[in-house]
């Protein structure tokens, strides 16, 4: 299937071309004409499938066909919430490339940056909005948005909406949506809540699937490097400067752990950076910027603040730390081998985390190849240790609630 045949306006296919798409992914094929045919859709698919396209193609579409409302006056027709404040760029980053050769506009709204910009872009007008629920939320109450034309809502990775504790701040902007609407729930996870929130909210969906990309994606060719715990920074010198990597996203557990790895590997003479909750706005979208540049080689980052991080061809992820929630290690690895590239995703693991790993295995139902680097072996005298979780996680392995932290990151 090509996308000349999913019948997409030629302004649309220009922009498309642009990108250098020569076919639609899965989820484009499915869910771009169940779209087009105004149906409401429940969607299991996770970043890195093309999902961004997959709505906001059919969307400009039916504005491009709606003539009426296209001569009427700027309204906002399509609101997009997301979880984070870095998804909720990137996917107002990919409308604006998708809607380049029409004359729709977009903005982005989120919080930890000042509302005036924001507020001037809505008074000049915009037809599309990608929103965290927080800081929507304080435009609505302060009125300085007008959803009353809303005539289509997406929940961008609502499981991860609903795990950061936004459900009721959701269920207060649905609430004065106009009724006849069209609702596009993408969610990775298919949970009891999700189905609740789809029951209450969709109108006979069309469900649509795709192969998860991530834990059973062969692309990403995952390892296990058995390491000590005091030497895990070495190791990932070792294998940055060996190996040669020019790009490596690295998770730790907690945001000190973030910064001071970031210190040690740039005084290892490695250019890095951290990002994390504790980091502004405007230094997160900098360190961000820097990354994808090329500028530095590391990102060094917490679970909540990588959420949603779109990278093309990021070659390599490594898992500092294991997570001790194991969907995170999911969605951690699912940072590379997105699109069709291949990707590496390593971990270091040490004698404490080997519970983390049983149960990340068990997850993803496979074993992860087991690495022991010449001059890195583990001695074998170290017992494990509890791990220390931070102060902000939850037990181990128990799905994350919503907190006031995980809460505000979404503002
Ligand atoms: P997403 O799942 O929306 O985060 O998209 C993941 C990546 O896939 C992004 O870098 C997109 O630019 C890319 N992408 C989206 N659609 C296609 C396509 N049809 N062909 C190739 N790459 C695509």
């Amino acid at each position: 299937m090509t996308f000349n045949d999913l019948g997409l306006n030629k302004q649309l296919l220009k922009s498309i071309k642009e990108q250098g798409y020569e076919n639609p992914t899965p989820i484009q094929e499915k869910a771009i004409p169940a779209i087009l045919k105004h149906k409401d859709i429940l969607a299991g698919a996770q970043t890195g499938t093309g999902k961004t396209a997959s709505f906001t193609l059919p969307i400009l579409e039916l504005f491009l066909r709606s003539k009426e409302q296209h001569k009427s006056k700027r309204h906002i027709k399509a609101l997009i919430l997301t979880p984070t404040r870095e998804l909720a760029a990137q996917v107002e980053e990919s409308v604006r490339l998708y809607a380049k050769y029409t004359d729709y506009k977009s903005t982005v709204i989120f919080g930890g940056v000042k509302i005036s910009p924001q507020l001037t872009a809505l008074r000049k007008g915009v037809d599309i909005v990608v929103a965290t629920p927080g800081r929507l939320l304080d435009h609505i109450s302060q009125k300085s948005i007008d959803l009353s034309h809303v005539n289509y809502l997406i929940l961008d990775e609502a499981d991860r909406m609903l795990d950061m504790g936004f459900v009721n701040d959701i269920k207060k902007v649905m609430a004065i949506l106009p009724t006849s609407r069209q609702t596009l729930l993408f969610s990775a996870t298919y949970s009891n809540e999700i189905k609740r929130l789809s029951n209450k909210f969709l109108n006979s969906p069309t469900l649509i699937e795709v192969a998860r990309t991530n834990a059973s994606n062969e692309i990403v060719k995952q390892a296990v490097y058995h390491v000590d715990k005091i030497r895990k920074r070495e190791l990932l010198t070792h294998l940055i400067t060996h190996g040669k990597w020019k790009q490596v996203l690295i998770f730790t557990r907690t945001k000190h752990g973030a910064n001071r790895l970031s210190g040690q590997l740039e005084s290892d003479g490695i250019t890095s950076a951290a990002i994390h909750g504790n980091k502004s706005q405007n230094a997160r979208t900098k360190s961000l910027a820097d990354f994808k540049s090329g500028k530095i080689t590391v990102l060094v980052a917490t679970d909540i603040a990588a959420r949603g991080i779109d990278i093309d061809q990021l070659p390599h992820v490594v898992n500092f730390e294991l997570p001790n929630v194991s969907e995170d290690y999911v969605h951690r690895i699912g940072r590379t081998g997105r699109a069709g590239n291949r990707g590496e995703a390593i971990s270091l693991v040490c004698v404490d985390e080997n519970e983390f790993l049983t149960n990340i295995e068990k997850l993803i139902k496979k074993d992860i190849p087991k690495v022991w680097l010449k001059g890195f072996k583990p001695d074998p005298s170290i017992k494990a240790e509890p791990i220390n979780m931070g102060g902000n996680r939850g037990a181990r392995n128990k799905p994350r609630r919503s907190g006031n932290r995980n809460r505000r990151e979404g503002r």
